[in-house]
């Protein structure tokens, strides 16, 4: 049975469903999910991600999580984290410039939180020789100060969609009609968790939200405060989130999110805002990606490696440095949220 016809049986069966259940099950379903089956990332694939363009991303978030292990007094043990590690190059990337922070590798347990089965395997291939463990939940991972990183995690989490209608709200649900999946709307309902959105919202206008996203920063943001620790959220969106950003990429390209179920990249921009209203913990500054690595010293880096590089190898370098943080590629789209425990810093490159 194709994804298609399983999300009709589904629907048939059950009427329709929200696009938080629809994004769910086209990304993570165990035969047919897009995540579930599949390598997505790179030049051959279907989008590219900040740690596939250069090191350098890696290398400077490890040092930001390093240096905030050293100034919360260099806890033994600890856990370094990935949130949703795709082919597991953030973290070598990270492993490989911390190595040198005395005592950090001796005191970490690291920890992959990951869904796909699939890309489980890509990333132990990718850290053989590291001893790690894999988890599905945050909740899982040991009760110990935690330390993490999660890009372009959050946008991959399913969201709902609310269309305003006077005091109240009708979602946006999947249904199936002539045999092809459709877009409709609920009967009006009211929903008290987006009474504030009353204010800064009119008739028609389009409210997205993460249930999920929202469970998983209270999570996080827990697990800093109580224990101590750092995260750093890197994804495209903003501080408020206004409007439709559900979109679909295959092939590098946008295409329909209801056309073929799996086969596409589905995805939304980030409500920053959400994350750091459920986080228990401090939370810094929304900061441009840019602006960010610019302060860890990417220049500087960008600059040191251009030394033993040339011809295309120098010209791709250069590109991948302008393309990270020039503020018409992912310098400002992509953003940056700290969490760190009460009454400490942010991590390196984030401000209060
Ligand atoms: N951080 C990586 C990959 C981002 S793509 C990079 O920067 O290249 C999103 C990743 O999150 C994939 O590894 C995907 O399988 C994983 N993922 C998506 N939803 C998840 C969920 N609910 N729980 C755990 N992992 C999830």
């Amino acid at each position: 049975m194709s994804l298609k016809d399983d999300l009709t049986t589904r629907i048939q069966a059950g009427g329709p469903m929200t696009l938080a259940e629809y994004m769910g099950i086209c990304l993570m379903h165990p035969e047919h999910g897009y995540y579930a089956t599949r390598d997505p990332f790179g030049a051959a694939g279907d989008f590219t991600t900040a740690p596939e363009i250069s090191q350098m991303f890696g290398e400077l978030l490890g040092l930001s999580l390093a240096q905030s292990w050293l100034d919360q007094g260099e806890q033994p043990p600890f856990i370094l984290a990935d949130l949703g590690p795709g082919r597991g190059t953030l973290m070598a990337d990270m492993l490989r410039a911390t190595k040198a922070v005395p005592g950090f590798h001796d005191a970490m347990q690291l920890c992959l939180v990951e869904a796909s089965p699939h890309l489980r395997d890509v990333q132990r291939s990718t850290l053989t020789g590291q001893d790690v463990t894999w988890h599905d939940t945050i909740e899982s991972l040991p009760d110990l100060p935690l330390f993490l990183v999660a890009n372009e995690f959050f946008d991959a989490l399913p969201i709902r969609q609310v269309v305003r209608e006077g005091a109240q709200w009708r979602e946006r649900l999947i249904g199936v009609k002539d045999d092809k999946l459709t877009l409709g709307l609920s009967e009006p309902m009211s929903l008290p968790m987006l009474g504030a959105r009353l204010e800064d919202t009119k008739d028609g206008d389009i409210v997205e939200f993460s249930p999920v996203a929202t469970m998983m920063a209270e999570a996080i943001g827990a697990r800093i405060k109580t224990r101590g620790g750092a995260a750093l959220i890197v994804d495209y969106g903003d501080w408020h989130a206004q409007g439709d950003t559900f979109q679909a990429v295959q092939g590098h390209k946008g295409t329909d999110p209801l056309a073929d179920p799996g086969q596409a990249d589905l995805t939304a921009h980030v409500d920053f805002e959400a994350l750091a209203m459920a986080t228990p913990s401090a939370y810094s500054r929304l900061t441009p990606q840019g602006v960010f690595l610019e302060r860890l010293g990417v220049t500087a880096r960008a600059q040191a490696l251009a030394g033993n590089l040339k011809d295309d190898a120098l010209e791709q370098h250069v590109a991948a440095h302008h393309r990270l943080t020039h503020p018409d590629e992912m310098g400002t789209l992509f953003k940056v949220l700290g969490f760190y425990p009460e009454g400490g810093h942010p991590p390196p490159g984030l401000e209060v």
